[in-house]
């Protein structure tokens, strides 16, 4: 078989597209070819941008849990993200996105603690309220 990309002689098959490759067109950090290459680190700087955001909301949410501690919104943002942090290390984990997952890593045990937090104070106020 020929490299589809190239022409040479192809080595392997890309996971991603189905293309015979040679080493050439094949990125040995990721395993795909260098056309899947590229759009696999854009995906990754997609979630580490995402990830980006949900730490700056959850540094809201820290700042603003005296002062909105009854909004409902409060909970939903707390829950959300550690979710959606879950997932993400996940698709991290499965996919081989090594820095991507640092960055979960890195928030994963304030999210958690901001949680605990939350939990915590529910509990004491409505003990106050028996
Ligand atoms: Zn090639
Ligand atoms: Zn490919």
């Amino acid at each position: 078989m020929k490299c589809e990309i190239c022409g040479n002689d192809a080595t392997t098959i890309c996971p991603r597209c189905y293309r015979y490759i040679c080493e050439n067109c094949l990125d040995p950090t990721t395993d795909y070819c260098i056309d899947c290459s590229s759009f696999k680190r854009a995906q990754e700087e997609d979630y580490i941008r995402f990830v980006e955001s949900l730490r700056r909301k959850i540094e809201f949410v820290e700042r603003s849990m005296e002062r909105c501690f009854e909004c409902p919104l409060l909970k939903d943002e707390i829950m959300r993200s550690m979710r959606i942090l879950k997932e993400l290390e996940v698709t991290a984990k499965s996919v081989g996105f090594e820095n991507l997952y640092d960055k979960i890593l890195s928030i994963k045990d304030r999210v958690r603690n901001i949680g605990i937090n939350y939990l915590v104070k529910f509990k004491m106020k409505t003990l106050k309220n028996k």
